[in-house]
Parts: C-alpha cells; structure tokens; sequence
C-alpha cells in the first residue's frame, strides 16, 4: 500500500502510543537524537500506570503504590538525572487476622511466628515443617501450588502469608494453581525487612509525575486520545514509525482470541490523622509525620472486564501461547515496535521497561 502524505500536515519521525514509562523514555531519547515524537494516550492524563494524584496534600500514586528499585547503575542514574529520588525502602507488613508480621520472610518473621531467636532454630523449624510436607506426598512431585509452597516453606508460612494471598490475587483455589507459578520462596536468616534485594530503591521526591514530566518535556503529547478511535489509527499518515504501547492483542484486532488480565479495584480514603498505619506501604515514608492526613488505599485483586485497567498477564499456558502467537505476529509488522507490559503481554517492573528503552536502537 503506498500511503500519500498530505504534506501541510504534521509529519513525525515517531508516533507513540502510551505515555508509560515506555512511551515516555522512548520520547525522550528519540528527541534527543533530534526526532520529532507525538505520544498520545486514551487516558486523561499522562504517564500511565505511575501517575499520581495529590489528595489532602498527599501524592498518591492513582494506579498502586510503585516503589522504584534496581541494581542497574545505569537505569539509576538514568531517573536520578531526571528527578532526585528519595531512600525509601520498602518493608511490608502481613496482617493476618490481626497479627502482624514482617516481610519478606526473614528472621523478624520467625521470632514473630515461633518465637525463634536464631538463624539455626529457624532453621530446624522450617526443616522439620518441609520434611512433614514432602512425606505426605509419599515420593512423588508437588502437583498443585498448595503442595509446591508446603514443601518449599511448610504449613504454618503457606497457611499465614501464602495461601489467601495468593487466592485473593489469581481468584483460584491454592490446589486448583500450577505448582510452577511458585518456583522459590527465598527465605533470609537475617533481622532484614528491606524487600528488594536491589541495590538501588526510592521514590521520586514531589512524585513519579516529576519523572514524566521530565521525559516528556518539550515532546507533543496528547491525552485523551484512543489509538484505535482516532485518525491516528492510520499512523502512516502521520509517522513513519510507530511504537504501541497499548495491550497486544487489541492491535491485532483480536484475530487469534482474547488474553486474560488480572485487574486490581482501588477504595481510597481519607483518615483525619497522621501516620494511620504505622508503616509507609502507601509510599510516603518520608512525609507520614508531618502530614496531619493519611490516604488509604485498599487494593482488591479482581478478574479482569472490559473497560477495566489491565494490569498483570495471566501466566497459564492458554494465554502463554497466545501471547507468542501474537509476539510472532508484532515481528511482522514493518516500522512498528511493541513495547511495555501491555505491548508485550509480560509483568515488567519500572526499572526493566526503562532499561529496555535505553537499550534500544533508535532509528
Ligand atoms: P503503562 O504505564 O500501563 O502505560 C501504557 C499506556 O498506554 C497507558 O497509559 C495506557 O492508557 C496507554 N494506552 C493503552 N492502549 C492505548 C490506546 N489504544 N490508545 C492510546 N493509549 C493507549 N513496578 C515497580 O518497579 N515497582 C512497583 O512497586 C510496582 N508496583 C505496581 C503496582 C501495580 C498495581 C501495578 C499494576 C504495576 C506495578 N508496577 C511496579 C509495574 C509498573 O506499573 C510497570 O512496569 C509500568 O507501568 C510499565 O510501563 P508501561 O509504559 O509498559 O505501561
């Protein structure tokens, strides 16, 4: 097809859909190398999944709490020149029933579950609970998650921060899940609740909208525009490359079958006090005594439904295969590259994405 430019029209090197951190790196470094971009996005704002709102002078990140982390020096200083992040480091707490207990699971977690005080009685605890499990299986593999997770880690970790947790985020039942999902459950024998293992972890102070904004600036965007419902689904017209951000098989048009998301609902509200929960799982561990307000915000894990945000592809093999189906099809499409968590139909973190980007060679 040959495609006619009218030329009093604006003509960009790159068209891009989805101003996530995808999108937004991209933008950045191809208008540096003196590319002229257009992002669009169909949300009414920019940045994707790490916009943040302010309510009662707390920034709240609008899509769940995203903590930045990473041991690529490179990706670090990467968002560090573009806005300076603060130290915070990530250290949740599991309420089960109302006890509370440290996260990850490390020597805090035992002395609070069995009153363990060193790194060898946990030990053998963990051991004699394992060792209870396996032998139920009578010589044979794990077949179901509940099983994989007993053996890995014993009954009392998988009945308290294993079980509910998980069945609350797949919408399954423990035994109904492939024993795969959970390979590891990394276990520390040190008093060390620092979640990431990364060498690197905050949030940008003032918000990751800092982030955005800085990636994007002096770059053409435009919100509130959906790819597919706009003139820009004919993007030759406009851009001799296009970089889509948006979900895979959308732009496929659905050819080959839908693919599953997992979904999260937010209930945000206000609590007239400060430091409500005692520990900053909500991101602003740097403001929670000053502030005389706290923003809660309960995160409900859910299937996914048209109109819903997509947030976390389901790994099971029907929608594994069909996501590759589809990959192989994108490795057809001339001038066009699929990117981010949406484009590629896989779990990214924030540093990944950027890394990606950086590595990229832009044309
Ligand atoms: P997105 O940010 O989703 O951007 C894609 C954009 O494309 C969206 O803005 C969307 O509106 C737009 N779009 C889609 N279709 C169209 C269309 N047809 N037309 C126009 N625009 C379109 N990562 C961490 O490192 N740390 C964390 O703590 C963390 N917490 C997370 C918590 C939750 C609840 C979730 C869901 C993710 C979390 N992540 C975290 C992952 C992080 O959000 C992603 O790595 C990041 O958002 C990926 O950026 P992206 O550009 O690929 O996707």
């Amino acid at each position: 097809m040959v495609t006619i430019i009218n030329k009093n029209m604006a003509h960009y090197d790159y068209l891009i859909v989805g101003s996530g951190l995808y999108g937004a790196t991209f933008a950045y470094r191809a208008k540096r190398m003196g590319k002229k971009c257009l992002v669009i996005d169909k949300r009414s704002h920019l940045g994707g999944n790490v916009y943040c709102e302010q309510i009662a002078g707390i920034n709240v990140h609008k899509y769940g709490a995203h903590i930045f982390h990473t041991s690529n020096r490179m990706v670090w200083n990467f968002v560090n020149s573009i806005v300076e992040f603060n130290r915070y480091t990530n250290s949740p707490i599991a309420n089960y029933k109302g006890e509370l207990y440290n996260l990850p699971f490390n020597m805090n977690t035992f002395n609070s579950l069995w009153g363990v005080k060193t790194p060898a009685e946990a030990q053998v605890k963990i051991d004699e609970q394992r060792a209870e499990a396996v032998a139920t299986l009578g010589g044979r593999d794990p077949q179901n998650l509940e099983e994989q997770a007993l053996c890995l880690v014993g009954k009392d970790m998988f009945q308290k921060f294993i079980k509910e947790y998980t069945e609350k985020q797949w919408g399954r039942r423990c035994n109904e899940l492939p024993a795969f999902i959970i390979k590891r459950l990394p276990v520390r024998f040190v008093f060390d609740n620092n979640y990431f293992n990364d060498k690197y972890q905050g949030v940008p102070i003032g918000g990751y909208n800092k982030l955005v904004e800085g990636l994007l600036d002096g770059v053409e965007c435009k919100a509130g525009i959906d790819f597919f419902h706009s003139k820009y689904k004919d993007w030759k017209e406009y851009a001799d490359r296009l970089v889509y951000t948006g979900a895979i098989d959308e732009y496929f048009g659905y050819c080959l079958g839908k693919l599953d998301w997992r979904t999260v609902n937010f209930k945000i509200r206000i609590e007239n006090i400060p430091n409500y929960q005692g520990n900053a799982v909500v991101n602003f561990g740097q403001e929670i005594y000053t502030c005389p307000n706290t923003v809660v915000s309960e995160e409900y894990s859910t299937e996914y439904k048209e109109g819903m945000e997509p947030y976390y592809p389901v790994n099971d093999d029907r929608n594994n295969a069909l996501a590759e189906a589809y990959r192989q099809l994108a490795d057809k499409e001339d001038c066009v590259i699929f990117g981010g968590r949406l484009g590629q139909y896989k779990y990214y973190d924030m540093a990944p994405v950027i890394e990606q980007v950086l590595a990229l060679e832009i044309l």
